[in-house]
């Protein structure tokens, strides 16, 4: 019988609301919940193809040790015994775990409490220090707590949307989309104008739909917001009532803010922006009481991240635009649970339920609810640290869950050889194949989204329940089940009673009371006696949520208290720092290879290292390959073109190479380079990025500078370059550069090889001699010098390939159709030996994912049907109409269109 139920998106920190539909142990479809606020029945193209990456095949069903399929027993035990050998002859401090903000509060809770009380180390952190710990350590610093002060409804309310280091159209696409709406909603009205300024080095999705985009140099965030501080204050546009009664420090942070970003002519010069652009901003926030700066990793991910932060959080408190409707700084959290991870005290400089390790007492007060053995004093080693520890022998055992370092860290190399030399590795994870799990000694098989049980928070301090939809595949087991197993095996079963989720939910809850007394943000008592039942019913509600508050908080700080000893807010002067490192300026040609600056980030349709949705169809046809973005001039010095193949090495360690085909677009600064962080080396042979990251970091917060590489780029010309589909993948590709994805079921390699081979012979000997006694045919194609060659019988084709010089790209999904059919019609067959697409129009690069609608396509409608609007478009193609993450490229379609026929 089908179900349906509500849960919550797996991906990214809005943290939508799902409504699932179950049939038969199977989730079969997904729509937004209605019913949740913060998506109210939205969900972006990743949130709605969630039940399209439930794939068992690709899922790790059972634990193995050592390479040996074991059961639950053993493998407890060998964790359980490993670490505490390790910690028996080398202290507590020799052992470390590595978490990740897409596992559920409770399962963040146990790990905590395991290591920090029971285990006596601090060594525990996780993937957002990668995301936005610079933002909470600003935070903290400012306000006394990591409290985010607004909410949702603020980005409907506000008069001026700042968006500053992020590309919310793709990676916050439902917030996105309200934002749009509102201003959409108000202009219908009639209302004044509701602008969006967005600033960021590159001209994004997001910044082709905003009111003004200033293009500023990397990095120099922070003078633009001094800058626009001392405008407001000469103005006498800030709110000296709310500075004298609610802050501290102002005058020490505006007289460094004079100092470093005094005029306009200075800010302008040093951001690289027209003059007038930043004019035009700062009047706008003059305007615009109703003001909400929503930043996220082009701030956080930076040498100076912390600083960045506090240049926008004083510019909310000089003008006291902070907790009020529409008015406020708000820190936006790429992962899902970063927030509930930060709850429990996830990061090693944190202690659990918003506590501090620089308060005695409050240690005192952990050690004594916890009843904790061996409780840790002080904070742990923060990711780079902590993997750097590995390296040095200092941590001989670290347990890795739900999350892929190997891929996602800076120095990514240095991190997989760390962990190929440390004594235990110990994965958990829902997937078989990671690069990090190929790194594990003990592999551990975790439930995923639709079998996990528990709760999150979203950005805005929601916690909503994520609920079980379905029994766990194979062997796995909730990641709380498995270190509560484990704390047991190694003695501490008194601490660790818990039967299911709410009663580690409750313990949480009952912490954040635990003498508390309004003295901490965090404060979640009014679930302190929760029941199994409550549990299941719960509804998404802002924390605080009390006796006194039983619907939650919507805002915190309108009221001027803050949470330092004074209840007063700090301003920090800030002196804005260029990033760590800045490539030489490339003069001439005869600076070989050029340096540039290498900007890193996500794309639409993917998520972390896609390992989910990467199992998803259509989630891979919108940027199937990780492209190097490019000004068309640095193209032209480097002479390239579009499509041409790059290799970029780090300026820092020889070797560590990435190779990828160029996009030339204006969207880029020239000098600089973008390129996606998702490849690992189960997909592609150079494509992981995070190897030409240095692991520089904030010395506040620790958070690597992920976006800023300093690179060398040249040219590299494949003598050969083609495309195979197999229906098996292969053990080792043999080509110089490869990229794998699966499309219809057939596994698909794009390659790229520097000699000549004649593709008919030498390709199954390259392969390793697979498809060598297989039947034949070659289409050799002697202008374009290309081949196409099909592999078997009529009945049974095993593998299709398109090999030449430069090849147009194929239509995968086609030729997989063809690899997997029986007799071919005779056009189909003449279409594939010629290497065109089944005769078939040619849609172009997806656009609309949800419906399949590609570029040229809606180029077609545009100029033969005369359509220009996004509506039009939708109308005719039904392109836009479902999730909305594509309407930002619609936009840029039609309004390309407009300039061509203008020209
Ligand atoms: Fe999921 Fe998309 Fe919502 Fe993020 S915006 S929570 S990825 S549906």
């Amino acid at each position: 019988m089908k179900k349906r139920q509500e849960t919550t998106c797996a991906y990214c920190g809005v943290g939508c609301g799902v409504s699932a539909m179950v049939h038969d142990d199977r989730v079969i479809a997904v729509e937004g919940s209605t019913r949740h606020p913060a998506n109210r029945g939205r969900l972006c193209v990743k949130g709605s193809a969630l039940h399209e990456t439930l794939d068992a095949s690709a899922r790790l069903l059972a634990p193995q040790v050592y390479g040996e399929t074991v059961d639950w027993d053993r493998a407890i035990s060998a964790v359980a015994k490993g670490f505490a050998d390790v910690i028996r002859r080398h202290g507590p401090d020799s052992v470390a775990f590595y978490v990740s903000g897409q596992l559920l509060t409770e399962d963040y809770y146990v790990a905590n409490k395991l290591l920090k009380g029971f285990i006596g180390t601090s060594n525990i952190d996780t993937n957002s220090r990668l995301c936005m710990s610079s933002a909470v350590a600003a935070q903290k610093r400012a306000f006394g707590s990591d409290t985010v002060p607004a909410n949702y409804e603020d980005l409907d309310e506000a008069d001026l949307l700042v968006l500053t280091g992020s590309n919310a159209a793709w990676t916050h696409p439902v917030l996105f989309q309200r934002m749009q709406a509102a201003r959409t909603e108000a202009q219908k009205k009639g209302r004044k104008l509701k602008r969006m300024v967005v600033i960021d080095p590159r001209s994004t999705a997001t910044a082709e739909s905003a009111d003004l985009h200033l293009a500023l140099k990397p990095g120099t965030d922070a003078v633009l917001f001094n800058g626009l501080l001392v405008w407001l204050h000469r103005q006498d546009l800030t709110d000296s009532h709310f500075i004298e009664r609610h802050t501290q420090g102002f005058t020490a942070a505006l007289n460094t803010a004079e100092r470093t970003a005094g005029s306009l002519k200075k800010v302008a010069a040093a951001c690289d922006v027209p003059i007038e652009q930043v004019e035009t901003f700062y009047q706008w926030a003059a305007q615009s009481p109703k003001m909400v700066t929503f930043y996220s990793m082009g701030i956080n991910q930076s040498s100076s991240g912390v600083d960045k932060a506090h240049t926008i959080i004083n510019l909310h408190l000089a003008t006291g635009r902070i907790g009020k409707p529409g008015a406020s700084p708000f820190s936006i959290t790429g992962q899902p649970n970063a927030m509930g991870g930060r709850e429990v005290g996830g990061l090693a400089n944190q202690l659990a339920a918003h506590m501090n390790w620089d308060s005695p007492d409050d240690v005192n007060r952990v050690e004594r609810f916890w009843r904790a053995p061996n409780m840790a004093r002080g904070p742990g080693l923060a990711a780079t640290d902590l993997f750097e520890a590995v390296g040095q022998g200092k941590i001989k055992a670290i347990w890795i869950m739900a999350t892929n370092p190997v891929v996602s860290m800076p120095d990514a190399d240095r991190v997989r050889a760390v962990l190929s030399a440390c004594e235990l590795v110990v994965v958990s994870d829902c997937m078989q194949h990671t690069d990090t799990l190929d790194m594990a000694h003990i592999k551990l098989p975790a439930t995923g989204w639709s079998e996990k049980d528990g709760t999150v928070t979203n950005s805005e301090r929601r916690i909503s329940r994520q609920r079980a939809l379905v029994k766990p595949m194979g062997q796995a087991k909730h990641d709380w089940w498995i270190i509560t197993q484990v704390a047991r095996a190694m003695g501490f079963a008194a601490g660790f009673p818990y039967q299911q989720p709410v009663d580690i939910f409750r313990e949480h809850a009952q912490l954040s009371a635990y003498e508390n007394n309004g003295s901490r943000d965090f404060d979640i008592s009014l679930y302190a006696d929760i029941t199994p039942a409550e549990y299941d019913a719960m509804v998404p509600l802002q924390w605080p949520i009390t006796q006194n508050a039983p619907m939650g908080t919507a805002r915190l700080f309108g009221d001027g208290r803050f949470y330092t000893p004074e209840q007063s807010a700090r301003f920090f002067p800030i002196v804005p720092q260029a990033p760590r490192h800045l490539p030489r300026a490339n003069s001439s040609v005869s600076d070989s290879p050029f340096e540039f600056l290498l900007n890193t980030g996500r794309l639409r349709d993917q998520w972390h290292t896609m390992t989910r949705t990467g199992l998803a169809d259509r989630l891979q046809q919108h940027m199937p390959e990780p492209r190097v973005y490019m000004h068309p001039d640095d193209a032209v010095r480097l002479q390239v073109s579009d499509q041409d193949w790059v290799q970029l090495d780090s300026a820092r360690v020889a070797g560590e190479d990435i190779k990828a085909r160029v996009v030339c677009s204006t969207s880029q600064r020239r000098g600089e380079l973008f390129m996606p962080i998702h490849w690992t080396a189960q997909n592609s042979s150079h494509g992981r990025v995070g190897r030409l990251i240095p692991a520089h970091v904030d010395p506040i917060s620790f958070q690597p500078e992920l976006k800023h590489a300093v690179v060398q780029v040249q040219r590299w010309q494949p003598a050969q370059q083609g495309y195979i589909w197999l229906r098996e993948a292969l053990a080792e590709p043999p080509w110089d550069a490869w990229l794998k994805r699966t499309v219809a079921g057939v596994t698909v390699y794009q390659f790229a090889h520097s000699t000549l081979w004649r593709a008919a012979t030498d390709l199954p000997q390259l392969m390793g001699g697979a498809l060598l006694d297989e039947p034949m045919q070659v289409f050799e194609d002697l202008t374009r010098h290309s081949q196409r060659l099909v592999w078997g019988t009529a009945d049974h084709r095993s593998a299709i390939a398109w090999v030449g010089q430069t090849l147009p790209e194929p239509d995968s999904r086609w030729v997989a159709e063809c690899l997997k059919a029986g007799e071919l019609n005779s056009q189909d067959r003449r279409d594939l030996l010629a290497g065109r697409s089944g005769g078939q129009v040619d849609p172009g690069p997806l656009v609309c994912s949800c419906h399949q609608v590609g570029e040229y396509t809606i180029r077609n409608a545009m100029r033969d049907d005369g359509i220009n609007t996004v509506e039009g478009l939708g109308k005719q193609l039904k392109c836009g109409t479902q999730c909305g993450s594509c309407i930002p490229d619609l936009k840029r379609l039609i309004v390309s269109d407009r300039a061509v026929d203008a020209a």
